[in-house]
């Protein structure tokens, strides 16, 4: 019987810690992810939305699905003891290689073997890898609507409002459900879980598959149509420049805003 209410399912990407320094891998130019992976803070406000909206809705639930090595369940915990409900984790040796359009396979495989979600969400983008492409990519193999940039999202009557973030400010933009939405990081407060949370995120269920178990087949490095073919040092900022102000100093910075065009 499916649940009552709206049914939210949230993609959340497990990474290595970015305050920890981050190692490549020389052949492949990919982060290593040997170690314990924590939950995106991308993802912590798709996973913070999924929560009110199930709230305004006055019932439901959130589900999460994650692609990520070794079994790894550390990020998969952190938004259980949020308040998630349940996740489907997809971890297989198999997979290793995978470029962003593979991951959005199978991330679309295990929102299928979910009850039926009424939304998907996901982050703009994540902090590891940020193509920027999976969401939409999810979207296109389930044959959903999709919306991106999401900064505020109202679900109601089968039908979704979503404030939509441009340059100079948001469009307005309805669909109907189901759809999947790519949320905008810093857009809500994600909650800390509480200590009853984190205890109680530990016997919420994990379901656990491989590739095959979802139908799909893994192409792995030799099958990616992505190849990471170099990674440079970020370039070292140059020495800003210092205005003295001699009383008319605010006329160089507004020359210097000027030539940037910003006002
Ligand atoms: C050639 C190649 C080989 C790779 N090999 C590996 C590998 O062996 N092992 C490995 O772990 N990674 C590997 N990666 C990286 C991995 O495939 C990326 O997770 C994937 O490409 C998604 O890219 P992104 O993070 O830039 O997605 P974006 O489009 O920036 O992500 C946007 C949002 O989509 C959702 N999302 C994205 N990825 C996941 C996920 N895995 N689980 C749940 N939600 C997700 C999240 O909500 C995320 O914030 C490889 C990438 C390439 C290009």
């Amino acid at each position: 019987m499916s649940t009552p209410g709206l049914r939210v399912a949230v993609c959340v990407k497990q990474i290595p810690d970015p305050a920890a320094p981050g190692a490549l891998d020389p052949a492949t130019n990919t982060l290593k992810r040997e170690g314990k992976l924590i939950l995106d803070e991308s993802d912590s406000y798709g996973v913070e939305m999924a929560l009110q909206l199930v709230d305004a809705a006055g019932g439901g639930e959130v589900s999460l699905v994650s692609m990520a090595p070794n079994g790894e369940t550390s990020g998969l915990r952190t938004a259980l003891a949020m308040g998630a409900a349940k996740a489907v984790l997809v971890s297989d040796p198999e997979l290793q290689g995978s470029d962003a359009l593979t991951t959005a396979k199978v991330l679309a495989k295990a929102i299928e073997r979910l009850d039926g979600p009424d939304l998907v969400i996901a982050a703009t983008e994540s902090t590891d890898g940020y193509t920027g492409t999976v969401p939409e990519q999810v979207a296109e193999l389930l044959g959903r609507p999709s919306v991106t940039f999401a900064k505020h999202i109202e679900a109601a009557d089968g039908m979704l409002k979503v404030q939509r973030q441009t340059e100079e400010g948001y469009d307005e933009v309805t669909c109907p459900l189901p759809a999947v939405v790519s949320v905008t990081a810093g857009v809500v407060e994600p909650r800390y879980p509480s200590f009853k949370g984190i205890m109680a995120a530990k016997s919420k269920p994990v379901d656990e598959v491989t590739a095959a178990d979802l139908g799909v087949t893994p192409a792995g490095w030799a099958g990616a149509g992505q190849k990471i073919v170099d990674v440079a040092q970020a370039e070292a900022r140059q020495a800003g420049e210092i205005v003295e102000d001699d009383g008319e100093g605010y006329a160089k910075v507004v020359a210097f805003l000027e030539n940037l065009k910003v006002i």
